[in-house]
C-alpha cells in the first residue's frame, strides 16, 4: 500500500491501559489480514492510557507500516475512542474490536463475508462468553433483553465490540456518551441492515476490566435516554438512504412536533400519579398540575431548541447551548442521579409528610425529565459535541502529525 492508496479494511481498537495486550493483538490481526489478502490499516485509539500502552504502540509502529495511532489527551471513554477510530478510518469496511485479546481476530473473515451478503452491520455474539457469571453474564443477558424490547432490534449481544461495518453507514451514526452499547439500534436510524454471527470469546489474560458493577446503573439510564431519542428521531429510514449525505438522518426529523408529543406523553404518568395522590387536597393537586404543565413547557422549549440547533449551527438556543457546552457530563448523567435520589426521598417522605413528600417527588421527576430532554438535544448535536481531544495522530501512511485542534 503506498501513501496515496486507501486501504480496503480499517480495524479500530480502543485501548486504555492495555500495554501487555497491544503487541500480541496487532500480530494476530496482521496475520489474519495478510491471510485474506486485503489492504488494511489498524487504528489503535489510545484513550489516555496511564501505563506504557502508547510507548509500546509507537515502538510497534516503527516496524509495521499498517499501524495508525490516535492518542487522546485524556481518558474519554470507549465510545469516544470508537467514534474517533470511525472518523479517521479510511477503509471501505471497518471492524471494531476490544484491545484486550478477549475478541479473536480469527473471526474477522467470517464477519466480512457476512457483510458481503448485503448487510451494513454485522454484530458478533459472544455465545460462550468467558466472563464472570453474576457480575457480567447475567446483567448482560437482562440488558440485551431490555434493549431488544425497547429498541425493537433483536440482537443477542449489543455489548460485543467485535463488529463489522460498511464505512459509509457507520460514519453517519453519531456516537457519544457510552452509546457504543447501542450501535445496532442507533444504526437503524440511518436504515442499516443488521445481521449477527456467533464469535469466539476468551477470558482476559493481561490487565484488568475497566468496568465494575456501576455499569449496570449507567446502562439503565442509557436505555431510558435511548428510548426517548428513538421516539424523537427514529422515523426509520429506508435502506436506500444509506448512500445519502452524512446528514441523511436529519431529514427524518420533525423535532418540534415530535418532542412536543413525547413531552406530553411523559407528563401523563405524572398526572396519573397526581390523581392517585390528590385525596381531595387542593395543595397536592396544585403541585402536580403545575409540574405537568411545566413538563409540557419544557417539551415545547426542547422542540424549539432542536429546531434552532439543526437549522442554525452558529447560533444555538440558550437551552441547547447549556446542555452542550455547560454540562460537564452528559445531561442524563448530570440530572439522572439527583432526580432518582429525590424521587426515592420523596417516595419515603410521602408517608410521613404527604405534602412535602410530593413536592420533593415532583422536583425529582422534573429534574430527571429535564436530563432526558437534554439528552435529545445533545443527540441532535452529537456531531458537534466534543467528546474527545486528539493529542497526537500518527497516520500509517505518513510520518505522523500532531493534531492540536481537531475540531
Ligand atoms: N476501553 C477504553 N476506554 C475506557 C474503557 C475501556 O478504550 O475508558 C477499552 C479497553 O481498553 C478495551 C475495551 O475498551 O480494549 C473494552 O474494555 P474492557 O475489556 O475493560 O471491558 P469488558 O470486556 O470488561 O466489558
Ligand atoms: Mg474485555
Amino acid at each position: 500500500m503506498n501513501a496515496t492508496q486507501k486501504p480496503y479494511l480499517s480495524i479500530v481498537v480502543p485501548v486504555y491501559n492495555e500495554e501487555e495486550n497491544v503487541r500480541p493483538l496487532y500480530e494476530k490481526i496482521s496475520t489474519v489480514c495478510e491471510s485474506i489478502g486485503v489492504t488494511y490499516e489498524v487504528l489503535f485509539v489510545d484513550d489516555g492510557s496511564k501505563d506504557n500502552t502508547y510507548e509500546v504502540l509507537t515502538e510497534l509502529r516503527e516496524s509495521t507500516p499498517q499501524l495508525s495511532i490516535i492518542k487522546f489527551q485524556e481518558n474519554a471513554g470507549q465510545t469516544a475512542a470508537m467514534a474517533a477510530g470511525f472518523e479517521y478510518a479510511q477503509g471501505e469496511r471497518i471492524i471494531s474490536m476490544d484491545g484486550d485479546l478477549q475478541n479473536d481476530p480469527a473471526d474477522i473473515p467470517k464477519l466480512l463475508l457476512k457483510l458481503d451478503e448485503d448487510y451494513d452491520l454485522v454484530c458478533g455474539w459472544r455465545k460462550e462468553r468467558q466472563d464472570k457469571f453474576w457480575s457480567r453474564r447475567v446483567p448482560s443477558v437482562i440488558a440485551n433483553w431490555i434493549i431488544s424490547l425497547v429498541t425493537g432490534v433483536a440482537i443477542h449481544d449489543n455489548g460485543c465490540s467485535l463488529k463489522a461495518y460498511r464505512s459509509e453507514v457507520i460514519k453517519q451514526v453519531p456516537l457519544y456518551g457510552e452509546m457504543h452499547r447501542f450501535i445496532p439500534a442507533m444504526s437503524t436510524i440511518v436504515g442499516a441492515r443488521i445481521a449477527e454471527i456467533v464469535v469466539k470469546h476468551h477470558p482476559r489474560r493481561f490487565g484488568t476490566s475497566k468496568y465494575g458493577l456501576g455499569r449496570i446503573w449507567r446502562v439503565i439510564l442509557d436505555i431510558l435516554a435511548f428510548k426517548l431519542i428513538i421516539s424523537v428521531f427514529a422515523r426509520r429510514a429506508a435502506p436506500e438512504s444509506n448512500t445519502d449525505s452524512q446528514q441523511s438522518y436529519h431529514k427524518h426529523l420533525n423535532p418540534s412536533i415530535n418532542s412536543y408529543r413525547v413531552g406530553t406523553l411523559l407528563s401523563l404518568p405524572i398526572f396519573v400519579l397526581g390523581f392517585f395522590l390528590i385525596n381531595h387536597d387542593i395543595n397536592s393537586a396544585v403541585s402536580f398540575i403545575a409540574l405537568g404543565v411545566s413538563v409540557i413547557f419544557i417539551s415545547l422549549i426542547t422542540g424549539w431548541s432542536l429546531g434552532i440547533a439543526q437549522t442554525c449551527v452558529a447560533d444555538l438556543s440558550p437551552l441547547a447551548s447549556f446542555f452542550i457546552h455547560r454540562c460537564s457530563r452528559r445531561p442524563i448523567r448530570c440530572f439522572g442521579p439527583p432526580g432518582v435520589l429525590l424521587v426515592l426521598i420523596g417516595g419515603i417522605l410521602i408517608f410521613i409528610f404527604p405534602f412535602y413528600g410530593q413536592i420533593v417527588l415532583s422536583i425529582g421527576i422534573f429534574i430527571f425529565v429535564f436530563g432526558l430532554f437534554g439528552e435529545t438535544i445533545s443527540y441532535a448535536n452529537a456531531t458537534r459535541v466534543v467528546d474527545y481531544k486528539v493529542d497526537i495522530f500518527l497516520d500509517a501512511r505518513d510520518e505522523g502529525k500532531s493534531v492540536d485542534n481537531y475540531y
